[in-house]
């Protein structure tokens, strides 16, 4: 135990039930810290860590006289240290004048003391951390969990996250685009393996495409090593300006029929090295491919990639198997229930866990096992199947239509969309001709519903939800979600799929289903 901590003593967290609170005190008992809570609120879901964690807690405590008897310091939640009501009270009644503080002293004045990868990317980076993960813990290595109730990839979380009890920390860090906000995540955290799934145009806000580059550039900063993926043309571009050493995942699959998509380079995709057009021999995912330019640039050698990949399916859902080699050692991987997105996914763990040492057996074991990710392509009722899928963007709907296409055979695919993209109109659209591939489309989203005229398929309406304003990124309202259902059930025979696709389905149509007790 460092000095810091040593000369705490008995210590109070005051608003440790939410967010930030939960982890300072998690952090402060996992370096040994005599730690308790006190919370105004009722109760907490984070209630059974607290025990498990032997963190006690007292609830529906409002501060008085007595609330700082016995104890030497106290760490304040964010929220009260900006709550100058709170802040007054508390001085009050400090009469020992006991010292005050905040998540950034315990950042300051403590380490994660273990390895730490830090994964980040537009795609794919929630399946490639729970994968990485599921490979370490399925060889008995302990991975610190945050617990929390949403993403938890921002701010203070992942640097938290990284300093509770386990032997490797693999943290999602992700961005809401301001700059800066990485590369404090990634140090924070004190990242050794940076692992980035790919970078797409996707994810732009605000901002030009530029600033969204220089942002992601932050995560490449601050680690000792990188694994990249190689078949993406900005990342292998921009890992040339970092000094450190570098790992490239990618695919080879050049004669593979899965992939056949043949377009051209967009306007888009300019050589980063020359400004010409880029050429595409292979395109696997999107941008991801084989791709080179006159001047010499082109894919980097790969330290890991996939090859013979094969989409079948079982009770109408998708099995992907591909050969994954690692250096000079290959074996066979499955992955059950995954879009082909996933195989990228993998082979990203793969890497980074080979970096650790795990041997190619111990790190197929550990892809073999790992089952799904809630909301993504996520099974919740059968005859017909229902799957919701978390896709946002173009790139993640291509990944799910590419993958249910295939398998689909001659069942019927239903579409619901209850996607309001985050790149505007633009992203709306062309996300509209991705689902082209569907036999209906039901557009439930207000925005799906008025870029509907550019679905080359049957569309079908639901009623207007005209008291639905939309908030934050949810496009759709619960009962736009429950009528899509109702029709989609409607039309559906029994061996046809209904895939629900965004934020709005991933949300509301478990309960939906559970309300129509079917
Ligand atoms: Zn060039």
């Amino acid at each position: 135990m460092n000095r810091f901590l040593s000369d705490l003593g008995k210590v109070l967290v005051i608003g440790g039930c939410g967010t930030v609170g939960s982890l300072i005190a998690r952090v402060l008992k996992a370096n040994d810290v005599d730690v308790s809570i006190l919370d105004s609120a009722s109760d907490s879901y984070l209630k059974d860590v607290f025990k498990r964690e032997n963190i006690p807690i007292e609830f529906n405590h409002n501060l008085a006289e007595n609330s700082l008897d016995g104890f030497n310091s106290i760490f304040l939640a964010p929220s009260l240290l900006n709550n100058s009501n709170f802040i007054n009270k508390l001085n009050s009644i400090n009469h020992n004048n006991l010292a005050i503080y905040s998540v950034e002293d315990l950042l300051r004045n403590t380490n994660p003391n273990k390895y730490v990868y830090g994964i980040s990317g537009t795609n794919g980076k929630t399946t490639t951390t729970h994968i990485l993960k599921n490979i370490f813990k399925i060889n008995n290595y302990t991975v610190p969990e945050h617990e929390l109730n949403l993403q938890g990839n921002t701010e203070f979380i992942p640097s938290l996250q990284a300093r509770l009890t386990g032997d490797i920390a693999v943290l999602e860090i992700g961005t809401f685009g301001n700059k800066g906000e990485i590369k404090l995540s990634a140090s924070n955290s004190k990242v050794n393996t940076g692992v980035i799934t790919n970078i797409t145009r996707d994810h732009l806000v605000n901002g030009t495409f530029n600033d969204y580059i220089s942002c992601k550039k932050e995560m490449m900063e601050v680690p000792d090593n990188l694994v990249l993926d190689g078949d993406d043309y900005l990342l292998n571009y921009l890992s040339a300006e970092f000094n450190k050493d570098i790992y490239f995942f990618g695919v080879k699959d050049f004669n593979n029929p899965l992939f056949n998509d043949s377009s051209s380079s967009t306007e888009d995709e300019l050589c980063p090295v020359c400004g010409e057009k880029l050429n595409y021999a292979k395109r696997y995912l999107g941008h991801l491919g084989e791709y080179s330019c006159s001047c010499g640039f082109k894919n980097p050698n790969l330290d890991a990639y996939g090859t013979n990949i094969k989409l079948s399916s079982k009770n109408n859902m998708p099995i992907i198997q591909y050969e994954l080699h690692i250096k000079d050692e290959s074996g066979i991987v499955t992955l059950s229930n995954g879009a082909l997105s996933n195989v990228y996914n993998s082979i990203a763990a793969a890497l980074a866990a080979h970096l650790k040492g795990l041997s190619i057996e111990e790190i197929i074991k550990g892809i073999n096992s790992f089952t799904i990710v809630k909301g993504r392509l996520e099974l919740i009722h059968t005859k017909p199947n229902i799957i919701i899928d978390f896709a946002h963007n173009p790139s993640g709907v291509k990944s799910i239509m590419d993958t249910i296409l295939h398998i689909k055979g001659d069942s019927k695919l239903i579409i619901l969309n209850t996607i309001s993209s985050e790149s505007g109109l633009e992203g709306d659209i062309e996300i509209a001709k991705l689902l082209s591939g569907g036999d209906i489309v039901i557009p439930v989203s207000d925005i799906a519903r008025k870029s509907a005229k550019y679905i080359d398929a049957k569309v079908i309406n639901i009623k207007e939800d005209i008291n639905f304003k939309k908030t934050g990124t949810i496009g759709s309202s619960p009962n736009q979600v429950k009528s899509a259902i109702e029709l989609g059930l409607d039309i559906a025979s029994e061996d046809d799929i209904i895939l629900i696709i965004g934020e709005g389905g991933n949300k509301y149509s478990k309960d939906i289903l559970n309300k129509l007790n079917i």
